[in-house]
């Protein structure tokens, strides 16, 4: 056998690579990982999942004392905007959970090359002035924001998500481009805090990828919140002069364009992959139209000895899905069988309330068969009402013959952790009857789920 450097390398060291790099040190392979940014954890630790929730979390409470949600609760205040320190306590949530992977790398004895990796060959890859070679080495890379041609980034007045996360004051009109995930979380962080938000979707309806009545409802909470939505909108350009940006806008359907002042515009129409500068072609590799690498099922790429994972393949831009096929890709790479079920990825929106999702949607479930749906509204449930929440519901889809949940939708203050259930239930292969005869603790909000599993067979109880 050659004599390489590593067993294992991955490169980047996202929530896909940092997972697969210490799981493949726990399998006992000597693993290292390529990183260019200055910390470990990807896009999901630096400038994604957690500075986002550091900002949404703070924001929250904010808009609930400004708003008179406390107030409602017998809770007097009149809350004072620090940004700074808000800022602060983002910029701490990002220090402290980078540097929890270094110590991680450290305890696993995974080592961190710093700097670019590009391949030299399927077995070697170029890191600065250093080469190393490996059995097995792991795409990572993950992805970054897709511009809108002719749009440039200036981190001012036109921003992507990492500069929307860092304004240095609030907006008095925020123009966000696409409603989205990043869209609306961000959206909803700027208009909590006091800036006017307009959000221009080129769809008919905001949240691609979740299920019809989802989308609906959730543009209906948003508009009341504040949010004025443009749907069937196209951003075609947007100049800036100044402190000022003027967007040119034209109906999806063609049509005359008009046009929007802003002082932020935050372009947020999707994230493509990153294999710029990897020079795939020296290793045998290329990408697909979308500029994703291919994979099969246990995540290796047409060359051998090479693996791929995380935003640079096809599926999902999520990070527990990057994580799974990270530690999947680990345990396939050291003999055993990592699966991830790609049918069973939920999805989360962290906004107020939180809009989840597992499964396919109605109208995907539909078009594969006969169903039966059960629903309840988040206004039935006990503890939501008690909290003055009573906004959203929950839905679940199931075959109308066999009677397995084949997909699960809720919008409720805590649906991101709701969902949980749901998935888990769907991975045991569950029918809706199993989810209706088990014992839920009272009141939860997760009560809704399986009131809304009982209302499959029209047996809830509380509506
Ligand atoms: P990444 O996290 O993108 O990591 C790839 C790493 O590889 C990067 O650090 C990069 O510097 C490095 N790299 C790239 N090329 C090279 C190279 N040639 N050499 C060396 N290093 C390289 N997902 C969720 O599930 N929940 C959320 O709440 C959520 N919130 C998000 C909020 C925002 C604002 C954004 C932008 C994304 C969010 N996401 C969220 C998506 C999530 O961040 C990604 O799905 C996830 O980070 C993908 O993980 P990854 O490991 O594939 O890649
Ligand atoms: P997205 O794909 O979710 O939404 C982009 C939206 O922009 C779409 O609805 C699209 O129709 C619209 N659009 C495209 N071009 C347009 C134009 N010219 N004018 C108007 N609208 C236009 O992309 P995103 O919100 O940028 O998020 C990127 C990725 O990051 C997503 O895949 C998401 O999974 C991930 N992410 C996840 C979370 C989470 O899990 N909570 C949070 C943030 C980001």
């Amino acid at each position: 056998m050659a004599d390489y450097d590593f067993d294992v390398l991955v490169i980047g060291s996202g929530p896909g690579g940092y997972v697969a790099a210490i799981r493949a040190a726990q399998l006992g392979l000597r693993t290292a990982c390529v990183e260019s940014r200055e910390t470990l954890g990807g896009t999901c630790l630096n400038v994604g999942c957690i500075p986002s929730k550091a900002m949404l979390h703070a924001s929250e409470y904010f808009d609930a004392a400004s708003n008179g949600t406390f107030a409602k609760l017998g809770i007097k205040v009149t809350p004072e905007l620090d940004l700074e320190a808000m800022h602060g306590q983002r910029l701490d949530a990002v220090k402290q959970l980078t540097g929890g992977i270094a110590f991680l790398f450290k305890k696993n004895k995974v080592e961190w090359l710093k700097g670019r990796g590009s391949f030299v060959d399927a077995h070697t890859v170029q890191v600065g002035d250093k080469t190393v070679t490996a059995k097995d080495i792991i795409i990572a890379t993950g992805s970054s924001v897709t511009p809108l041609p002719g749009v440039e980034i200036d981190q001012k007045v036109v921003v992507d998500s990492t500069g929307a996360l860092e304004l240095a004051k609030v907006p008095e009109h925020l123009v966000v481009i696409g409603g989205g995930v990043i869209g609306l979380e961000l959206g909803s962080v700027w208009r909590r805090l006091g800036a006017k938000v307009t959000c221009v979707e080129f769809l008919d309806q905001i949240l691609p990828g979740f299920d019809g009545e989802i989308r609906k409802e959730s543009n209906k909470i948003f508009k009341k919140q504040g949010i004025e939505f443009k749907l069937s909108t196209k951003v075609t350009g947007v100049t800036v002069k100044g402190d000022k940006a003027t967007l040119t806008l034209e109906p999806a359907a063609g049509g005359d364009a008009t046009t929007l002042e802003a002082d932020c515009v935050l372009v947020s129409i999707g994230r493509r992959p990153n294999t710029d500068g990897l020079a795939l072609d020296k290793a045998g590799l290329a990408t697909n139209q979308r500029g994703q690498i291919e994979i099969g099922h246990r995540f290796e790429t047409s060359v051998p000895g090479i693996w791929a994972i995380g935003d640079v393949v096809p599926g999902p831009m999520l990070a527990h899905k990057a994580e799974d096929e990270g530690i999947a890709v680990a345990e396939n790479i050291a003999g055993l069988t990592g699966i991830v079920n790609h049918d069973v990825i939920p999805s989360v929106v962290y906004t107020w309330p939180e809009i989840a999702g597992v499964g396919l949607t109605e109208e995907a479930a539909k078009e594969k068969g006969e169903i039966k749906v059960g629903k309840f509204p988040m206004a039935g449930n006990s503890r939501a009402k008690t909290n003055h929440e009573p906004d959203g519901f929950v839905k679940i889809i199931a075959d109308a013959k066999s009677d397995r949940v084949l997909g699960v939708w809720c919008i409720a203050v805590p649906a991101g952790t709701m969902i949980a259930q749901a998935a888990q239930a769907m991975e045991f292969g569950a029918t809706s009857e199993d989810i209706a005869y088990t014992c839920h603790a009272h009141p939860t909000h997760s009560e809704a789920i399986k009131e809304a599993a009982m209302a499959v067979r029209g047996k809830a109880i509380h509506i």
